[in-house]
């Protein structure tokens, strides 16, 4: 299970990232509020900000048309995507695109984590070669168009939870 983390510097990034979508929004729909449907194909389906080594990093998934770039369009960092494939016993070319794992519809690698993983792990360069992906930690992810909670989906929970037998 990942455990969301309540730091203030955390939560803090995540409203400021949130604030951002909602001023682009504004600009794009000036006559329309946050809560009119046509709003909503503007808007990731969620976001979510992480943290390694002090740095944070906002992810948001893939969907949406709001003019900020995912990460994994342009390169996705190997040990992420090892690990998403390995995990969802995909090859390379499924990635992005539907699948059924667990018995939930999921596109894997198209989640707001897997965009902040992803802008950390091709960020930091001082990762070690013991380096999890569990020891990223993640605030709870959020819809940014209602600011409501959102549950992790089930192959970030494995990717970036806590390994099995760890308190
Ligand atoms: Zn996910």
């Amino acid at each position: 299970m990942i455990k969301p983390q309540k730091e203030q510097d955390m939560l803090n990034h995540l409203d400021a990232f949130c604030e951002v979508l909602h001023q682009k929004c504004r600009l794009v729909y000036p006559n329309l509020n946050d809560d009119d449907s046509k709003t909503k194909i503007f808007y990731p389906a969620c976001i979510v900000t992480c943290k390694y080594n002090d740095k944070l990093y906002d992810g948001r998934s893939k969907s949406g048309t709001v003019d900020i770039p995912f990460s994994l369009d342009k390169s996705i960092n190997k040990i992420l995507e090892n690990k998403l494939l390995e995990e969802a016993k995909l090859y390379k070319t499924e990635l992005f695109k539907a699948t059924t794992y667990q018995g939930e519809k999921i596109y894997v690698g198209s989640c707001a984590e897997d965009d902040a993983a992803n802008q950390l792990l091709e960020a930091d360069s001082t990762i070690p070669p013991t380096f999890s992906l569990s020891q990223i930690k993640f605030t709870q992810a959020i819809r940014p168009r209602t600011k409501q909670e959102w549950p992790y989906c089930r192959v970030c929970q494995e990717i970036f939870g806590e390994e099995d037998g760890n308190p």
